[in-house]
C-alpha cells in the first residue's frame, strides 16, 4: 500500500493556479473567445456520496469525484487519488492538468482525474477493498476501454485498480483488463509502469542538466516526497551518480551532505513508516529541504508546495516538478527571475501515463511488450517533448511551463477545429 498521508491543505487552490496557467498561454494563442473558454472548463463532472460497510458493522458515507476534462483527442485519462484533502477544485484542475499532458507529449486522450475523501491508512485491507469496488461502482458511468481509463494516483496503487478491474469486470460479465492501467503484470500490466513516473522525471532531470550545464554525475539533488514517484526518482538519481542530500515524507525530512542511500532509506521507511529517524542523517523541516543550496530540487509531493511566499528561498539551480501543481504561476515569475530552470509537471512526470497508455493498447490488443521496448519508448517520447518545448520556450521567449501550455492548447485546439463544434 501507499505511503504514509497528512492532511496538507494547498496553500492555493489548484483550480485557480490551473487556470491562470492556462490563460498565460492561451494569450499566446489566437483562440476565438467560445474555443478559449470550452478549453478551460471541464466537460463533465460527477459527485458521489456512497456508503461502505465498515469492519464494526457500522456504515460510513464517502465523497468521491470524477472529472472529465476533455474529450477532443480522445477518451480521458488519469488518475484516482484517495487523500483527506481531496476537493472537487482540486480533482478539476488534476483533469485539467491531465489534458494537457496527454496533448504535449502527443497522446491521444483527453484529461480526466477521480478521487476520494479519506485516509486509506485509516481503513482495514477489507474497507478499503469495499470502498474502492463501491466507488468504482459509482463512477462506472463514466468509465470504460473506449470512454474513460484510469490509473493510480496518490494514495491509491495496483492493487486499487486490479480490484477496480474486477469490479468492473464483474458489471459487464467478461474479463476487462484495459478499462484501467496501473495494474499488477498478473493481471494484465505492463512492464515499467510503476516506476514510469519516476523514470520520466529521471530522463527529463538529465537533459536538463544538459542544457543548463550541470554534469549529472555528482550532482546534488534533494527531494520534497518519498512516495511512489519521489522513491523511484530518489533509486534512479542515485544509480546514476547524483547525490541524494536530502528527502522527506509528511513526517519530517532528512539531510546529510555526504548523499543518502535510497533503497536503506526505502528499508528504513518500510519498517517504520516514514524516513525520519534514518542513520547517519540529521532532522530537517520540508521549508528546510525546499531552500537547500542543490543543483536539482525535486517536488514529488503535492500541490502548491513551493508558492509566492516561500519561492524566494529555493537556491536549486533546476526545479523538475514530480508532483502535479507544486509550484503556483507567483512561485514561477520568481524563479524565472532568479534564472532558476524549471521543468514543469505536464512534461516532467508524464512518463506515467505514456506507460499507461503503453499498458492500454497491449491490453487492447492482448499483445505484450518487453521491458526493454517500454523503457526504448518511454525515453524516445519523452525526449522528444522535452526537446519540442524546450524549441518553443526559446521561440517565444517564455518559460517551460508556458511553452509546454502553448504547444498542448494549440494541439487540443486544432483537433476542436478540425472536428468542429456539434451539431
Ligand atoms: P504517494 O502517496 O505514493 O507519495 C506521496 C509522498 O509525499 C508520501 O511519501 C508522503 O508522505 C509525501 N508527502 C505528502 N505531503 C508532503 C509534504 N507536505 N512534505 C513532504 N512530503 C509529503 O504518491 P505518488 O503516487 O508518489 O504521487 C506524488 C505526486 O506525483 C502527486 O502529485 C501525484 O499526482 C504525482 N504523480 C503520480 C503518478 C503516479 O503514477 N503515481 C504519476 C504522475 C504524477
Amino acid at each position: 500500500m501507499a505511503a504514509q498521508l497528512d492532511v496538507v491543505a494547498p496553500r492555493e487552490d489548484p483550480w485557480a493556479v490551473a487556470l491562470r496557467q492556462f490563460n498565460r498561454a492561451a494569450d499566446h494563442l489566437p483562440l476565438k473567445r467560445g474555443i478559449r473558454e470550452f478549453l478551460a472548463y471541464p466537460k463533465r463532472e460527477l459527485t458521489v456520496n456512497f456508503p461502505v460497510k465498515m469492519d464494526d458493522g457500522s456504515v460510513r458515507v464517502f465523497t468521491g469525484y470524477r472529472v472529465h476534462h476533455s474529450t477532443v483527442l480522445g477518451p480521458t485519462k488519469g488518475g484516482i487519488r484517495y487523500h483527506p484533502g481531496v476537493t472537487l477544485n482540486g480533482i478539476r484542475a488534476l483533469a485539467m492538468w491531465m489534458t494537457w499532458k496527454c496533448s504535449v507529449v502527443g497522446l491521444p486522450y483527453g484529461g480526466a482525474k477521480g478521487g476520494v475523501v479519506v485516509d486509506p491508512h485509516a481503513l482495514s485491507r477489507d474497507e478499503l477493498e469495499h470502498l474502492t469496488r463501491r466507488y468504482a461502482t459509482e463512477i462506472s458511468i463514466l468509465m470504460s476501454p473506449e470512454g474513460d481509463i484510469p490509473a493510480p494516483d496518490l494514495g491509491t496503487d495496483a492493487q486499487i485498480m486490479a480490484w477496480i478491474m474486477d469490479t468492473y469486470s464483474m458489471h459487464v460479465g467478461h474479463s476487462t483488463p484495459s478499462v484501467v492501467t496501473g495494474k499488477p503484470l498478473s493481471i494484465g500490466g505492463s512492464f515499467g509502469r510503476a516506476e514510469a513516473p519516476g523514470r520520466g522525471v529521471w530522463l527529463v532531470a538529465r537533459e536538463a542538466c544538459r542544457h543548463v550545464g550541470i554534469p549529472l554525475e555528482g550532482a546534488r539533488v534533494a527531494i520534497q516526497g518519498f512516495g511512489a514517484v519521489g522513491a523511484t526518482v530518489a533509486a534512479l538519481l542515485h544509480d546514476h551518480g547524483c547525490v541524494i542530500v536530502a528527502l522527506s515524507d509528511t513526517q519530517g525530512g532528512i539531510y546529510n551532505p555526504s548523499g543518502l542511500d535510497p533503497r536503506a532509506v526505502r528499508a528504513h521507511k518500510d519498517q517504520h513508516g516514514t524516513v525520519v529517524g534514518f542513520r547517519g542523517a540529521d532532522r530537517l523541516s520540508t521549508a528546510e529541504l525546499l531552500a537547500l543550496p542543490c543543483d536539482i530540487l525535486v517536488p514529488s509531493a503535492l500541490e502548491a508546495q513551493i508558492t509566492g511566499e516561500n519561492a524566494g528561498a529555493v537556491r536549486a539551480k533546476i526545479v523538475v516538478e514530480a508532483a502535479n501543481g507544486p509550484l503556483t504561476p507567483d512561485a514561477d515569475d520568481i524563479l524565472a527571475d532568479a534564472g532558476i530552470f524549471v521543468v514543469p509537471d505536464i512534461v516532467a512526470n508524464s512518463g506515467g501515463v505514456i506507460v499507461s497508455y503503453f499498458e492500454w493498447v497491449q491490453g487492447l490488443q492482448q499483445f505484450f511488450w518487453s521491458e526493454e521496448e517500454v523503457h526504448h519508448n518511454l525515453e524516445r517520447i519523452m525526449r522528444r517533448s522535452f526537446g519540442q518545448v524546450l524549441q518553443t520556450s526559446v521561440e517565444k521567449g517564455v518559460t517551460l511551463r508556458t511553452a509546454a501550455l502553448i504547444r498542448a492548447i494549440d494541439r487540443v485546439a486544432d483537433a476542436l477545429l478540425t472536428r468542429g463544434i456539434y451539431p
